[in-house]
């Protein structure tokens, strides 16, 4: 069977997406829900579903899978292979493919640290790993369409490589491999952003760099936020405009939207692949961010029509 290009991520540019992690509760399920059918209207590229390291929430991520194909919405579902066996992997695989899935992030995942573990007996080591394994097990199932695969960026550095020549090696391992996009870390300094993106180009990595974006809602969620995204600087010109809310929580919130809002703009007047959003399940800080970029039936418009009305006006 003759095998296609899965472009559905990208049949649009530059892409739109969010991220949301499988809910452990019901309420946290009713939550995702209204969150997805308010962001449903804004046709996202696609959307993507976080897995907990170690397996935890496997058959969580599986099951929101089916749901959001079930609706119409490409999905991209998260895989790590931290503590996995090549047999445990390839069951997820099936059970994403079974889900409807037609692309996988694929990830390494972060060491469990509530159990022991060896690494000596991991089968994977690095994402890479991942990758080659799942184009061989695409190849060894016949499907009749080709994965899209997802990787990791990191543009302000990755902890565990201080060396950052070398850490640029290991991204185009990835894409090397088979991968076909990289979706970046959060990031609050777009010139972080850019430079990572002309690095990427310089090594001849000319696949789509979606950039990953979280509107900072709250003084805690900023502390987690620096905790999960190890390495993510967060600039003095956010931090002055934190402290000038003085505390008061609704300033904070709409300082971190405006912030993003920013971002988002700057990273699409220069003409980035994608900008993925980080929703935490919530909607509002990324309805307020369309809001404030505009964002109308983006893709719908004749632009060249629209440019002639706009100088002729
Ligand atoms: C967009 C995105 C989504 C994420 N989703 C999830 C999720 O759903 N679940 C979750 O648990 N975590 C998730 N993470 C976190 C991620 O799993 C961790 O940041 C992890 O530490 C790195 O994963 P990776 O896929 O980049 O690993 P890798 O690409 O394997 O890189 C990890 C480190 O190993 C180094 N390295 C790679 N190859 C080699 C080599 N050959 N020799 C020596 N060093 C090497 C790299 O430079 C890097 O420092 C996500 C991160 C991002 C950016």
């Amino acid at each position: 069977m003759v095998k296609k290009s899965q472009s559905v991520l990208f049949d649009r540019t530059p892409s739109f997406s969010f991220e949301f992690f499988p809910p452990k509760t019901t309420e946290g399920a009713r939550s995702l829900l209204s969150t997805i059918l308010d962001l449903q209207k804004f046709r996202p590229s696609f959307v993507s579903v976080t897995y907990g390291a170690g397996g935890g929430s496997r058959e969580l991520t599986r099951s929101v899978v089916h749901d959001l194909q079930d609706r119409g919405i490409p999905t991209v579902p998260h895989l790590t292979c931290v503590a996995h066996t090549e047999e445990e992997v390839e069951k997820v695989l099936e059970g994403y493919i079974s889900a409807g899935a037609r692309a996988i992030m694929a990830l390494r995942g972060d060491p469990p640290r509530n159990r022991p573990y060896d690494p000596d007996k991991d089968a994977f080591k690095h994402a890479a790993d991942l990758v080659r394994f799942i184009r061989q097990w695409e190849e060894r199932q016949r499907l009749p369409y080709r994965l899209s695969i997802g990787v990791a960026g990191f543009c302000e550095g990755h902890p565990d490589t201080r060396n950052r020549i070398r850490e640029m090696d290991h991204l185009k391992a990835k894409l090397d491999e088979g991968a076909d996009y990289i979706c970046t870390q959060l990031f609050f300094d777009n010139h972080a952003f850019f430079d990572y993106r002309d690095r990427c180009r310089l090594l001849g990595i000319d696949v789509p760099i979606i950039a990953g974006i979280m509107p900072v809602t709250s003084i805690s969620s900023m502390n987690r936020m620096a905790e999960l995204s190890a390495g993510t600087n967060f600039p003095a010109r956010l931090l002055k405009a934190m402290l000038r809310a003085g505390g008061d929580k609704q300033s904070i919130e709409r300082i971190g939207i405006n912030y993003a809002s920013n971002q988002c703009s700057e990273l699409l007047d220069a003409d980035v692949d994608g900008i993925h959003f980080y929703t935490l399940n919530r909607s509002k800080a990324t309805l307020e961010i369309y809001r404030n970029l505009g964002i109308n039936n983006y893709f719908d418009v004749d632009r060249i029509h629209m440019l002639n009305d706009i100088y002729n006006s």
